[in-house]
């Protein structure tokens, strides 16, 4: 022994009264106690893709898990959600004929219409809600009516999403979404709503969508693909964070109840953004891409898909969305009601 020896980690460590934000990571009781985004099965919306027939459950192919389902299949999907505690699906209809105009789209009979009507007799307090667009339905796969040079008809498309809307909201919808980015289209499916004494009916619009190419296996599920051309002259250039402001409070102005942001992933900076600026309930769509890319990843190993989605589904809701719209809500919700 030479005398006294100063351990060289003295130097290191932290004084008395240092700031020490692992005390509250120590425990997972203590974590859960502390933690600011929570995830549970009624902040999930599930989508559905329904189709005419009989017992038809077409698997998407690029979408592991999911399948077109004709209407006599959704009683027992909808009893499932009601048992993982899933409170919301949206409908996306592929019709049985398509044409220029899109008329399916809000015939009385249409697949989503029957869907709504079946859904709401086996689950009256699911929240049913509806895409409104009329990309599925048109041969020319675009979300409106087309002028002679193939251009998308702004104020035209108005009066057919309106008579959609309209449609769906009779056959018992409980809230419309209009997907297709076209000008004005809040207000004219709240005025075509408010004009059939459907006042009750709420709007959760497609405030901020994004020509994205995340989109391209939803387009194997919903058949919409574009058959000539892109959707870039009404979906937003994924450059602009601040237009996505201006898209949200025209919406607001035009009588959205609830806002929505699409793609989700790569547009978390502006699902916050537009957190900020309204205090309208705000939804984010996790698109087919970022699904497929979970999927993928998983089938090869190369992720665990549980540990991820939940991440994923938390990262969407800390950014500042109230509902996430996804493919994995079942999944999601399966695993969340493990956990507790
Ligand atoms: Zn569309």
């Amino acid at each position: 022994m030479t005398g006294f020896q100063a351990d060289p980690l003295d130097a290191l460590r932290l004084s008395p009264g240092s700031q020490r934000p692992r005390r509250l990571r120590r425990t997972a009781t203590l974590r859960d106690l502390v933690r600011e985004t929570t995830l549970a099965p009624d902040d999930l919306v599930c989508p559905f893709f329904v189709v005419p027939g009989h017992a038809v459950r077409n698997p998407v192919i690029s979408m592991p898990g999911v399948s077109q389902l004709s209407v006599d299949l959704l009683t027992a999907e909808a009893r499932e959600l009601d048992s993982l505690g899933i409170k919301a699906v949206i409908l996306f209809g592929i019709p049985s004929a398509k044409d220029p105009l899109g008329v399916e789209s809000y015939a009385e009979d249409g697949v989503v219409q029957q869907a709504i009507r079946v859904l709401k007799d086996a689950t009256p307090d699911l929240v049913v809600m509806t895409d409104v667009c009329m990309c599925e339905y048109t041969d020319h796969g675009h979300c409106g009516l087309l002028g002679p040079d193939g251009d998308v008809l702004n104020d035209e498309t108005l009066e057919v999403l309106g008579r959609i809307a309209v449609s769906h909201a009779e056959a018992g919808a409980d809230v419309v979404a209009p997907s297709g980015m076209i000008d004005g289209m809040v207000g004219a499916v709240r005025t075509a709503l408010d004009a059939d004494g459907l006042e009750r009916v709420a709007i959760l619009s497609y405030a901020v969508k994004y020509a994205s190419a995340f989109y391209g296996p939803f387009r194997d599920a919903a058949e919409g693909a574009p058959a000539f051309g892109d959707r870039r002259s009404h979906q937003m250039d994924p450059g602009n964070a601040r237009e996505a402001l201006r898209e949200a409070s025209l919406d607001v102005d035009q009588g959205a109840d609830a806002l929505m942001v699409k793609p989700a992933l790569g547009y978390l900076d502006v699902v916050r953004a537009v957190r900020e600026r309204s205090e309208l309930p705000l939804a984010a769509y996790n698109v087919s891409g970022e699904y497929a890319m979970v999927k993928a990843a998983a089938a090869n190993g190369w992720l665990d898909e549980r540990a991820v989605v939940l991440e994923v589904l938390t990262g969407i809701r800390r950014a500042g969305a109230d509902l996430v719209v996804t493919y994995h809500a079942k999944d999601a919700a399966t695993w969340l009601q493990e956990r507790s």
